[in-house]
Formats: structure tokens, sequence, C-alpha cells
């Protein structure tokens, strides 16, 4: 593929890549694009395009929100054409939030979509955002001979690592090592050379053209257990005002307590036409409510499986089927079919 035929677009949202110290106060401070270049010369050596959009103000991940995921997917698909490749600066804290999000708001992805962040902010000597940021831009310039891309899926670049967006979570607060995809195997390691897993990478259709939705329903909550939950708590989270659909996050293997009073809130919840659907409190692992009794009981209260799945990916994926306006019924039964990998049935 001839260099001159590669392009990417390098979105600029904000985070600690992004920023430097304030020697004032001490505090990190986002700077521009522009500085964050700087810091980064050997990106004039690639000779390839690199185009840029910067979010202005840039915003820490703490502040970001579907209106930023609607404004990151339409960048994307007003510029699709024009580039081989995108990569997303992001802040770490919600980064996993924002690749599920955009993995179900991108149908029909073609191209890659790599975010990518740092620990360290760029300008600083040790920085962990330089090398993450150049091999994210390999990444998404990568095509096998027959000009195809290498991984046309919304991915988390991080210390070496290349995952899918939506099996992706922060672990660490402190390590450069500081994401996992616990259900899904990598789909690259990047050392002396950028190893991919070719089989676990999602082959896009060749003749399918992006479709972006732009349609969230935030109306959702998460419940986590924990032993000794009090009914007003259960019941206040599920006769909150609007709400439409709740993640429940479980013991094990999606297993919650017997208590008639926390069945009937469930079940009773279920007849108003709220979605509420078992994830694990565990970092890997399945939810398999057949398995024991105490998991067997909340399917019986019209709880839904949400298999492997990652709580960003539940979360982000519930306001994506309740945009769409299907039923509760129909939530439920698409809650448990995959949409871009993010569970394994
Ligand atoms: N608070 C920052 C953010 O998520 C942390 C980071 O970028 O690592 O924007």
């Amino acid at each position: 593929m001839k260099e001159e035929d590669t392009s990417v677009l390098l979105i600029y949202t904000g985070g600690t890549i992004g920023m430097i110290e304030n020697p004032d106060t001490g505090a990190l401070e986002n700077f521009s694009l522009e500085q964050l270049q700087r810091h980064v010369p050997e990106l004039q050596k690639l000779e390839f395009r690199i185009d840029t959009y910067q979010f202005d103000p840039p915003i820490d991940s703490s502040d970001m929100d579907p209106e930023a995921w609607k404004r990151l997917v339409r960048i994307i698909s007003d510029n699709y054409d024009r580039y081989t490749g995108f990569v997303i600066l992001h802040g770490t804290d919600t980064m996993a939030y924002t690749a599920s999000a955009l993995s179900f708001m991108l149908e029909g992805l073609g191209k890659p979509v790599i975010l990518t962040g740092s620990q360290l902010p760029i300008g600083v000597l040790r920085t962990d955002g330089k090398e993450n940021l150049l091999t994210s831009i390999e990444i998404a310039t990568a095509r096998h001979p027959s000009g195809r891309p290498v991984v046309p899926e919304v991915c988390i670049f991080f210390e070496n690592h290349l995952m899918r967006g939506n099996r992706t979570t922060k672990i660490n607060a402190e390590d450069f090592n500081a994401f996992r995809s616990f259900n899904y195997p990598v789909l690259a390691s990047a050392g002396i050379h950028i190893k991919y897993n070719n089989v676990q990478i999602h082959v896009s259709k060749s003749n399918s053209a992006l479709k972006p939705h732009y349609l969230l329903d935030t109306n959702v909550a998460v419940l986590k257990l924990f032993p000794g939950i009090n009914e007003s708590v259960v019941e206040a989270v599920l006769s909150a005002p609007g709400l439409k659909a709740v993640v429940l996050e479980t013991y094990g293997s999606g297993n919650a307590p017997r208590k008639d009073w926390f069945l009937r809130r469930l079940r009773e919840a279920g007849e108003r036409g709220m979605v509420i659907v078992n994830v694990t409190q565990c970092s890997a692992g399945t939810v398999e409510m057949e398995r024991y009794e105490t998991g067997y009981r909340l399917m019986q209260a019209g709880v839904v499986s949400g298999h492997d799945s990652t709580t960003e990916s539940a979360v982000t994926k519930l306001m994506f089927l309740l945009g769409h306006d299907y039923s509760p019924a129909e939530v439920r039964r698409r809650m448990c079919k995959p949409i871009a990998g993010e569970i394994t049935v």
C-alpha cells in the first residue's frame, strides 16, 4: 500500500495524555494539540498524512457523556471516506465506556478506530503517552496486502496491548498497564513487532457501509449488590422516575440473595417494563443463572443474562437499544445477542 494512500485522523478529546503541569499550582491542565505535537516530534517522521481534530476545550474523561460520543460518531462518519483509520486520544477514566458506546453506534464499521491515552502526560520524561500514540497510529494504518484494514474495530490500545474496546475495563489507577480485556483475547501485542491475533479480529464485510447511530437513552442505572443491601435502596433504584433499565451487578456466576422482598421487587419492576440485566461483579468469567438456585431465582424473576459482558458494555448497550425505542421484550432479547462482539454466547 502506497504511503500517499494512507492517512489518519487524530481526534484529541482530552485526558492526561495531553496535559501539562501548571508550574504555579502543580495541577495538571489541558494543553493544545499543537503543543502535544511539539512534544512528539516523531509524528513528523511519519510519511503519511495525519490530520487533527481537537475538542475545544479538551475534556477530562470524567466529563465524557453521550453528547460527546455522538460528536465522535459525527466526526468519524463525516470523515469516514477520507482516512485509513482514526485515533482518539481520550482520558483513561471512562475510555472503556466511550469505546463500548462507539462500537454500538458505528454499525458496519470497516476501518480502525483506536482509542488511547496515557497515565503520565506526554510532556513528562517517563511518559507512556508517546508509545501509546505512535503505536496506535501504526495500528490504525495497518492493512493486509489486499488493502483491507487489519483491525476494522473500535479498540483500546494501551501499554503494548490492543483490545476490543467493548471488552475492556480500566483496572489500575497508577500502573502503565491500566487496561484489561478479561473475557476476550487481546487483538494484538506490540513488542519489536506488532503481532496481530487475526483469528480474534472481526472481519468486516467488504461491501458494508458505515451506518452511524445517534440515538441514546440514558435512563439506565447500575445496582451493585453487597451483603446487607437494604430493601429501601433497591426500591429507590427500581422506582427511580423514568428509569427503563438496570445493570444488576451480582456475585460470581450471576448469583443474588434469595430473600422474598428482593425477588419480588425485581419481578414487579420487570412487570412494569424495566429491563434488568445480570452482570457479574467478578472481573472475569460469565453469568450462568441456571447454575445455582440463587441465580435461577433471578431468571424466574425476569432478569436476563448479561453473559460475560463488562458493566461498561452493558450500560452503553442498554442506552443504545433503548434509544431505538424497542419494547422491553425486544431490548431483553437483544441484550442476549452480540452486536459488536461484546459478549460470548
Ligand atoms: N482524569 C483523566 C481522564 O480520564 C485520567 C487520564 O487521562 O488518565 O481524563
